[in-house]
């Protein structure tokens, strides 16, 4: 049984503005749930590499997918470890000084050791919340991948053990003196949203699906069963 918090280590103690430090589980997945784009870093031949993929967790495991000529998985998958890292932008946080101007933003960070995903219904699964992360119920909608697609795809399996959140909220930290200066603070709250749907040239006159037409990106939080 999972517990409620994960337990800082050496690699995920939050140094710097530790107060902003969270390690609540179900924050951090909510974090990963709402989050549409994930980073994935790891050393190669001692060149550091971060590259941006879709995600999605399944119970206590992030899942990513991409080709079998993926070089980042060939490297996870022989034993190198990676950084994951997810993060939702909140606000612009603009203070009466330049140089305290900030962000407000939920952020996860996740040192994992990947493995890649054998079996055909656990590969089938991640593939389905891979694209129900994208837009939820659109699975059953499209075609389903052929044994060739399946075969090309690689999908890679991270445990969220080790894992810290930071958060940052609030008004602009000013100094003292400053906040007599004539100049507007606070903060511009931001949103990610998505515009109309763009039908494709295709030609075929198909509806739009229910689920696109009330489709937008606020928050889908599925807590873990
Ligand atoms: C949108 C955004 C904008 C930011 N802008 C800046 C900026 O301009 N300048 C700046 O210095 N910092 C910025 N940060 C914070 C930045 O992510 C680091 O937390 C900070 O730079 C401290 O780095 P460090 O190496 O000293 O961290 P340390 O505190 O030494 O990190 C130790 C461990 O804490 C955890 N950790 C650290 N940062 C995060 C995080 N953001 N989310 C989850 N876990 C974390 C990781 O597990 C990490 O291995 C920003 C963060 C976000 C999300």
């Amino acid at each position: 049984m999972p517990t409620h918090s994960f337990t800082p280590t050496e690699k995920t103690r939050l140094r710097r503005n530790p107060r902003r430090a969270v390690y609540d589980r179900e924050l951090i997945y909510e974090v990963l749930d709402e989050a549409m784009l994930c980073h994935l870093g790891l050393s190669i031949d001692g060149t550091p590499c971060v590259l941006p993929t879709i995600h999605t967790r399944i119970g206590d495991e992030l899942f990513l997918h991409g080709s079998t000529k993926n070089r980042m998985f060939k490297h996870i998958a022989d034993g190198a470890e990676a950084c994951l890292s997810v993060t939702i932008l909140d606000g612009l946080v603009l203070a009466r000084s330049g140089l305290h101007h900030s962000m407000n933003y939920r952020s996860v960070v996740i040192f994992a050791k990947g493995r890649i995903v054998e079996g055909v219904e656990e590969k089938q699964a991640a593939l389905k919340a891979l694209v129900e992360q994208i837009v939820p119920e659109r699975w059953e909608d499209a075609r389903p991948p052929s044994p060739n697609e399946l075969k090309a795809t690689t999908v890679m399996a991270f445990p969220i053990e080790e894992a810290s959140a930071k958060v940052r909220s609030g008004p602009p930290i000013d100094d003292p003196e400053d906040e007599k200066l004539p100049v507007w603070a606070g903060v511009v709250p931001v949103k990610l949203c998505s515009q109309p749907p763009v039908t494709d040239h295709a030609g075929l006159d198909v509806p739009l699906p229910d689920y696109l037409a009330n489709y937008n990106l606020l928050p889908r939080v599925t807590l873990p069963a």
